[in-house]
């Protein structure tokens, strides 16, 4: 009895209900026998069988209600888990189904052998009894479906609750998606196709910009970004990196001769036989017209130089390949590397063009080295070719155009050794720190390296020069500076090249610094440059003797030079050459 009541909340209700009558009964007739109204027997019946009913019907709606809510929060549940279904797994099958609707047969009070098509399960007669009533979607079911297909299966069942209804249109919206998605996934995989297609046009447009169409190798823009990530690379690990810059010689000959066909034939096989002639890892690229360049990362200038004279050797065969005479294909090769002979892409390139016109001036059909580049001569305009290719070049680099300058200034290494010495004598006597001894003796060498930024033109002039072409030659301590002030560890050396030029007396340039504010190594270097133009040939006059130079010498100390330092030059270069002795 009680878990009877406790299961039925309309019971409970309607005695509770009752409980509460009796009780208003009691009071009404003790009421009415106070007053005397003869109603008694009236209320006691009446008022608990009436409350009584009043509690049982409200706790059957509330029952009612109790019900819906549970399947309002089952069916919001299972909703739920199926767009979760739909959205995670993509999966559009999955379709609301709800236990209580009734079988189509049920609804259309058949057997389920008059609707084979239905199946077993309540949820496919649902579906398919929605969706063909309130749309197309699921047409195609309408054949197979017999009798039982009629709006009125639709009807029965959703018409008793609305979550039906909710549940149905999911349903359709699930069986519209999985049609969608058949075509959707028919239309990713041709965006797929499309999109891989695309890539290979792009990969191909890619791959042309980076050819030369010509030879098939890969092109100056190609070739200046791979050396830009090989040398990081190499500096970054510490690995040598050789770079061989080849020029065909007599090139033009060959088109002019035989036509630009032949030219073009020569330049192609070329391009096949470097391809051919690479090792793993090398790189070659067409760098200009018939200048070819080969990368060869982790390899130094030694093996570098072999390869480049086998290339060379091979290159010879070019001539029987296309059928021109024989020795009518030969290339010039310039090689340099790094750490030894460059330290960034700018002075490496100048560095193997530089030793591609030493290969040139010897001769042509050779190999030239950059470091063997002081032993050869070099021309006004070579000189101004590599200034401008000497962006940021190195020491290294710097030292070996300064030897470049020398050669060309007709100064004889002689010479050159001669100031070394006494440059290192003057250290010593001046007691400067090894640092500074060092960086005069490299002044010594270096201080005209700003004439690579003079024009050749002017710098030989023979006639008297014009006001401009004057002051073009008195940039060139300047110009030495700024090439200079790359390297880090040469800062007095700037100064020393900055101010060789000034004088004692503050009537020089580039800032007329006077006396001991021109800085002491500047002033030695100023001296010694002196000295040296005066034991050469110049346009107005011819060399002097050294006792003439020194004599020269003394004659500017107090005005042009720092007397202290020109007697101590005279001693020095004495000392060096014992034979001036009696001269001076
Ligand atoms: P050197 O030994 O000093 O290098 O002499 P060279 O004749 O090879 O050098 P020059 O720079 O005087 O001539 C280079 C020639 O290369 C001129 C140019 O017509 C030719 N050339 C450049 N690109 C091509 C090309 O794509 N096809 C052909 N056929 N000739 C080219
Ligand atoms: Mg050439
Ligand atoms: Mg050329």
């Amino acid at each position: 009895m009680v878990a009877f009541l406790a299961r039925n909340r309309a019971m409970r209700y309607g005695i509770i209900g009752a409980f509460f009558g009796f009780g208003y009964a009691f009071f009404a007739v003790t009421l009415d026998s106070a007053l005397g109204t003869g109603f008694e027997s009236l209320h006691l019946l009446l008022a608990p069988v009436l409350l009584g009913t009043l509690a049982l019907i409200i706790g059957r709606e509330e029952d009612r209600i109790r019900s819906q809510a549970k399947l309002l929060d089952d069916a919001r549940e299972r909703f739920s888990m199926l767009t979760h279904a739909a959205i995670t797994e993509r999966d559009w099958t999955v379709s609301f189904h709800d236990p209580a609707i009734p079988t189509c047969w049920e609804v259309k009070h058949c057997q389920q052998s008059d609707c084979p098509s239905y199946g077993k399960q309540h949820v496919r007669c649902w579906l398919i009894a929605g969706t063909f009533c309130r749309g197309d979607v699921q047409g195609r079911f309408a054949q197979k479906l017999g009798n039982c297909a009629k709006c009125d299966v639709y009807q029965e069942a959703v018409k008793r609750d609305p979550i039906n209804e909710i549940g149905e249109n999911f349903n359709s919206l699930m069986w519209a998606l999985r049609e969608k998605e058949d075509l959707l996934a028919e239309a990713n995989h041709e965006l797929h196709q499309q999109f891989a297609e695309l890539e290979e046009l792009q990969q191909q447009t890619r791959e042309l910009a980076d050819t030369d169409m010509l030879t098939s190798l890969r092109n100056h823009r190609h070739f200046q970004q791979f050396l830009h990530r090989e040398v990081t690379k190499a500096i970054g690990n510490g690995e040598p990196l050789s770079l061989l810059m080849l020029d065909l010689d007599f090139f033009k000959s060959i088109n002019d001769e035989f036509g630009h066909q032949k030219g073009d034939a020569v330049l192609r096989r070329l391009g096949q036989l470097l391809l051919a002639e690479m090792r793993q890892g090398d790189y070659a690229a067409r760098y200009g017209g018939e200048e070819f360049m080969v990368v060869m990362p982790g390899i130094g200038g030694h093996d570098a130089l072999e390869a480049a004279e086998r290339l060379r050797q091979k290159v010879r065969s070019v001539a029987a390949d296309v059928g021109l005479p024989d020795n009518y294909v030969g290339a010039s090769f310039g090689v340099a590397d790094l750490p030894d002979c460059a330290s960034d892409v700018a002075s490496l390139i100048a560095a193997a063009d530089a030793a591609l016109l030493f290969a040139k001036r010897k001769g042509r059909n050779r190999v030239a080295y950059f470091r063997d580049l002081s032993e050869t001569e070099l021309k006004d305009g070579d000189l101004q070719r590599l200034h401008s290719r000497l962006e940021g070049a190195s020491l290294q680099t710097i030292r070996a155009l300064a030897e470049a300058v020398d050669t060309s200034d007709h100064y004889s290494d002689e010479h050159g050794k001669r100031m070394k010495s006494v440059a290192e004598k003057m250290a010593g006597r001046l007691g400067l720190n090894q640092e500074q001894a060092d960086a005069l003796i490299l002044a010594t060498r270096l201080h005209d390296i700003g004439k690579l930024g003079v024009p050749g033109s002017v710098l030989r002039k023979k006639d008297k020069l014009s006001p401009e072409e004057l002051s073009m030659i008195k940039r060139h301590p300047e110009i030495g500076g700024r090439m200079l002030q790359e390297v880090k560890q040469i800062q007095d050396l700037i100064s020393a090249i900055l101010y060789h030029h000034e004088r004692w007396d503050g009537e020089g340039y580039p800032e007329r610094l006077k006396g001991e504010q021109i800085p002491l190594m500047a002033r030695i270097v100023g001296i010694m440059d002196a000295y040296r133009a005066m034991l050469s040939d110049r346009p107005y006059r011819k060399a002097l003797t050294v006792e003439q130079a020194n004599a020269e010498l003394r004659k500017g100390a107090g005005t042009q030079f720092d007397p202290q330092l020109v007697e101590m030059f005279i001693e020095m270069t004495v000392e060096q050459d014992p034979g001036l002795r009696a001269a001076v």
